[in-house]
């Protein structure tokens, strides 16, 4: 369970209406039973129901049993996508090993506004379903030209780039030599003809094909992280 209390051996406190509802009717767990609890600060710790009433499950926090892990190093850039699409976007994200979720305003981007507690709120879900401790980092979106210009040249940007002249992303990622890195894919729309002159122009930017087809973006995201993960790995 996430709890966004800092956690200690001994702590006692009542889980939020939804997580009392999921422990003491779905998983009809009773007094002495024990779960684990995550913060994304603290790391993993089990606790014990302590008490069961109508209003709340009480638990008490007993040890920790994995100490936190550091965020993976990976910043992952998007123009965000419209609601639903953007939930499964995120989800993907988090399981594919993105430490910093960086939302990008484009030319074309259809939505200039993302949720942001949204989307931490979908982080958090799913790092809970994939058993993520260290709960990835939402940053609020910037615009593209105000992000570059401010880069931290020291990380690599991967550019997901559906106008490259290969299709291949395999040899550009295996000539990367950064283990600091950020991967960008953009809206339904694509980059504009000057934001892929921009980029390219940048030398801390790697463009990389993603296959001969179009893929929707929520797709190109999946695709490009698999790939950084089989070349560049964790
Ligand atoms: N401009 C495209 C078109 O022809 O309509 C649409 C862009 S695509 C739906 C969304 C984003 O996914 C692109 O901006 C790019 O970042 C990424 N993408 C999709 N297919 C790709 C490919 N074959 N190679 C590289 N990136 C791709």
């Amino acid at each position: 369970l996430f709890v966004p209390d800092d956690l200690e051996p001994g702590l006692e406190f009542d889980a939020g209406q939804q997580q009392s509802h999921y422990l003491a009717h779905v998983l009809r767990l009773g007094e002495g039973a024990e779960v684990l609890l995550f913060n994304g600060r603290d790391g993993e710790w089990s606790a014990a129901i302590a008490a069961k009433s109508k209003k709340a499950v009480r638990l008490k926090v007993l040890d920790l049993q994995r100490p936190q892990p550091p965020l993976p190093d990976l910043v992952y850039c998007f123009a965000p996508l419209k609601q639903g699409r953007l939930d499964y976007l995120v989800q993907k994200a988090v399981e594919m090993g993105a430490g910093v979720l960086q939302p990008v305003i484009t030319q074309h981007t259809q939505v200039a506004k993302p949720g942001i507690e949204r989307l931490r709120a979908n982080v958090v879900e799913a790092a809970e379903q994939c058993g993520i401790l260290a709960v990835p980092e939402v940053r609020e979106a910037e615009k593209l030209e105000r992000l570059l210009a401010n880069w931290d040249k020291e990380r690599r940007l991967i550019f997901c780039d559906e106008d490259a002249s290969t299709t291949n992303p395999l040899p550009a990622l295996q000539a990367v030599s950064e283990k600091k890195l950020a991967l960008l894919v953009g809206p339904e729309g694509g980059f504009s003809e000057d934001e892929r002159k921009m980029l390219r122009a940048l030398p801390f930017v790697t463009a990389i094909p993603l296959g001969p087809r179009i893929l929707r973006a929520d797709t190109a995201a999946v695709a490009a992280l698999a790939a950084i993960q089989a070349t560049i790995g964790d």
